[in-house]
């Protein structure tokens, strides 16, 4: 691993016979010659953000792509636009610079947008050529920071699959920063990672639901429009796993089995809600298009049937209350509806509970 720390033919003179010193070397190239920056910013035009090292006569330090000329340019796959070249204007009079969070750290980097549109335009197409080059903006007007696709991609595994919070995960990206960034600064940026991290998921819901593609009016009539949820595909659903006369078969009882639908309740206490401060502005991006109802529909169900007594005859119901009526908490549990022979949650199908199991 020492060895690792220096380079055969550092310091030497570069391939490339420019006269220049060969003093840059790339971490994340599988093999990386020692070159001049001239060669290293030419190599990495597609690939902008690997990390580089400078050195400086002792030992290696961090470098930066960006500190050695490298732009991005968008639009026309990765050449720098005409519309841009042929005003006559230097480049730094339109580039914009990006902090883009990448799978081996954060990177400060300037972009060229393409203005064959005009000026006014590329700033409004901004965040369709970030998309483009698969940069993903984290806001849409404007925006000065960015994702790699490849990144959200990982963090969305991540998060499923190893359970590791958005926290974590965004600091760890910190620590690998590249030089040039303010690390301080861009561990502030978590709650613009965490937005745009929701935003990312619900893209890909809606995608890979096929709502992205109007996949309403192929399904059964009496799916939740817009429904992001996968339904169980086991359990009978007229229109789309039932023979054309099921319902004849109905007064059938050799059949009659084969059309009841077995759906169980229950609540679960750990997913409790402790008291915050809240966003007033702070909406669902999908509002009752996933497991739980729209709020104006729930707060008029529990308004219409706010008479109905819920102490029921189990003698441990009011102690239950009192032990999940915590003042810290909002939401004291959930309730949710599933097939009980397949385990799969039904659409709209959970709400929140406010005082041990009531609603
Ligand atoms: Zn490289
Ligand atoms: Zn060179
Ligand atoms: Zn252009
Ligand atoms: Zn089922």
């Amino acid at each position: 691993l020492l060895s690792l720390e220096y380079s055969d033919g550092i310091d030497c003179l570069c391939s490339c016979l420019s006269g220049h010193q060969a003093t840059y070397r790339c971490l994340d190239c599988y093999t990386s010659k020692p070159c001049c920056s001239v060669c290293m910013v030419e190599t990495h035009r597609s690939l902008p953000f690997h990390r580089i090292e400078f050195w400086n006569g002792l030992h290696f330090e961090r470098a930066a792509l960006d500190a050695i000329g490298l732009r991005i340019y968008l639009g026309h796959d990765g050449v720098i636009c005409p519309g841009v070249s042929a005003e006559g204007k230097t480049v730094e009079v339109h580039e914009v610079k990006l902090s883009i969070a990448h799978l081996n750290g954060i990177h400060t980097l300037h972009v060229v947008p393409c203005w064959c549109r005009g000026p006014r335009q590329a700033k409004q197409d901004m965040v369709e050529q970030l998309i483009r080059a698969r940069l993903f903006p984290a806001t849409l007007s404007n925006p000065t920071t960015a994702y790699t696709i490849e990144l959200l991609e990982h963090w969305h595994l991540e998060s499923l699959q190893s359970k590791k919070s958005t926290w974590d995960y965004w600091q760890a990206l910190c620590q690998k920063s590249a030089k040039g960034v303010d690390r301080v600064r861009v561990s502030g940026r978590y709650t613009a990672f965490l937005r745009a991290g929701r935003q990312w998921r619900v893209l890909k819901m809606l995608i890979r639901s096929g709502q992205a593609h109007a996949i309403d009016k192929h399904l059964p009539t009496n799916r939740w429009p817009g429904s992001v949820v996968v339904v169980c595909p086991a359990c009978p659903e007229p229109e789309f796993n039932l023979q054309e006369n099921w319902e004849e078969l109905l007064s059938n009882p050799e059949h009659r089995y084969k059309f009841i639908l077995w759906h169980g309740t229950d609540g679960m206490f750990k997913t409790y809600l402790k008291v915050k401060r809240r966003d007033k502005d702070d909406d669902s991006l999908l509002s009752g298009q996933a497991f739980f109802p729209t709020r104006e529909d729930w707060e008029k169900y529990c308004a219409d049937h706010s008479e109905i007594e819920q102490n029921g005859p189990c003698p441990s119901y009011d102690k239950m209350h009192k032990i999940h009526n915590m003042n810290d908490r909002e939401v004291s549990g959930l309730s949710a509806v599933c097939c009980i022979r397949h385990s799969i949650f039904a659409a709209r199908g959970m709400v929140d509970l406010k005082l041990g199991e009531k609603y």
